[in-house]
């Protein structure tokens, strides 16, 4: 078929940039983060502590990875709701290398008593470790080697002031644009041997919630309907019509967040009304609304976030047809 090449399926890590320049949007993060790396690799030391926070699929651990490669350094990843006992920690710590990057997803999610061994490995690369139990137990010091924590979260409110305190360097990824989510398509489309046309990228933009992991999806949804379909590659129309097909309707939202509005909207007046209550009449988990729906309905003004709870705007009415 014209257009289609076909082979092996190209799994989505291959779909990572690997390099800083490489990396679309986000410039000012970008540069930033390209003298931070000069300087650790001038001075020939273990880069400060890094802290990536926004929302999933935003490039957080494709950053992690970026830095890694750029450094010439092993990078070794992990997530706070594994680390589950501090013996868990010290194993992966005492395990490093020199200057190696450590990866925590989720680190909001490590529990405390976790936490706490990282302190000291933070600042001296020290870890303190309690060798057996009682009276009878005593602390060893144990040496580590300079590493650099980089940490991603969804949610930063949810760090402890002393661990946040600990990174020498916080970063925030927003929302992208529909333009700059068009170059990533692009980019993916070439990796994937796909032709787009430069409309058809942008809708795909437009309709992907800011989010470069959801662009990359889209593009794979709607180029299984145009292989199907037998078109020779994606244009407006046919990235329009699979992408309404999949009911991702003009401004990127899927059924659950339509459902979300209309539920706050028919049952609870418009709001305002507590995230546990919408997550139950929606049959959906709090932490998935909060984490997952809510942030882009508020980027696009669908939803507000109120002291007495969540309210739908006019927008929101507007957009599913009901009068406000
Ligand atoms: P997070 O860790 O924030 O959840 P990831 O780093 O896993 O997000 O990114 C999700 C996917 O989106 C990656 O596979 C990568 O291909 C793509 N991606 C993210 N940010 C960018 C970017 N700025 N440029 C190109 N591709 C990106």
């Amino acid at each position: 078929m014209p257009g289609y090449k076909h082979g092996a399926p190209v799994p989505d890590e291959q779909l990572r940039p690997g390099k800083l320049d490489e990396f679309i949007g986000h410039e000012d993060l970008r540069a930033n983060l390209k003298v931070y790396l000069k300087a650790a690799r001038e001075r020939e030391q273990a880069l400060d502590h890094v802290l990536f926070h926004g929302n999933p699929g935003l490039g957080k651990t494709t950053l992690a990875q970026i830095m890694a490669s750029e450094l010439g350094v092993n990078m070794v990843s992990t997530s706070g709701p594994v680390l589950e006992r501090s013996g868990d920690l010290a194993a992966i710590l005492t395990n490093l290398s020199r200057n190696d990057i450590l990866f925590v997803d989720e680190i909001h999610r490590m529990p405390i008593t976790v936490e706490e061994v990282l302190y000291p490995a933070l600042e001296d690369f020290k870890l303190d470790l309690v060798i057996g139990q009682g009276p009878g137990a005593r602390t060893v010091k144990i040496d580590l080697e300079p590493f650099t924590l980089v940490g991603a979260t969804t949610r930063i409110g949810l760090l402890s002031s002393p661990l946040r305190d600990r990174f020498g360097v916080i970063m925030r990824l927003e929302f992208y644009s529909p333009e700059e989510l068009a170059r990533i398509v692009k980019r993916t489309a070439r990796i994937l041997d796909v032709s787009i046309t430069e409309e058809g990228a942008l809708e795909i933009g437009r309709r992907s919630r800011g989010t470069p992991r959801i662009a990359n999806r889209l593009l794979r949804r709607v180029r299984d309907f145009s292989v199907v379909g037998g078109a020779a590659g994606i244009d407006f129309a046919e990235a329009a019509d699979a992408l309404s097909r999949m009911d991702v309707d003009e401004s990127g939202l899927d059924q659950m967040d339509r459902k979300l509005l209309s539920v706050l909207i028919e049952y609870y007046g418009g709001g305002p009304a507590g995230l546990k209550t919408l997550a139950v009449a929606c049959s959906e988990d709090v932490r998935t609304i909060e984490d997952i729906y809510e942030p882009y309905l508020i980027q696009s003004g669908f939803l507000k976030r109120t002291p007495r709870g969540r309210v739908a705007t006019a927008k929101a009415y507007r957009h599913l047809n009901r009068l406000g």
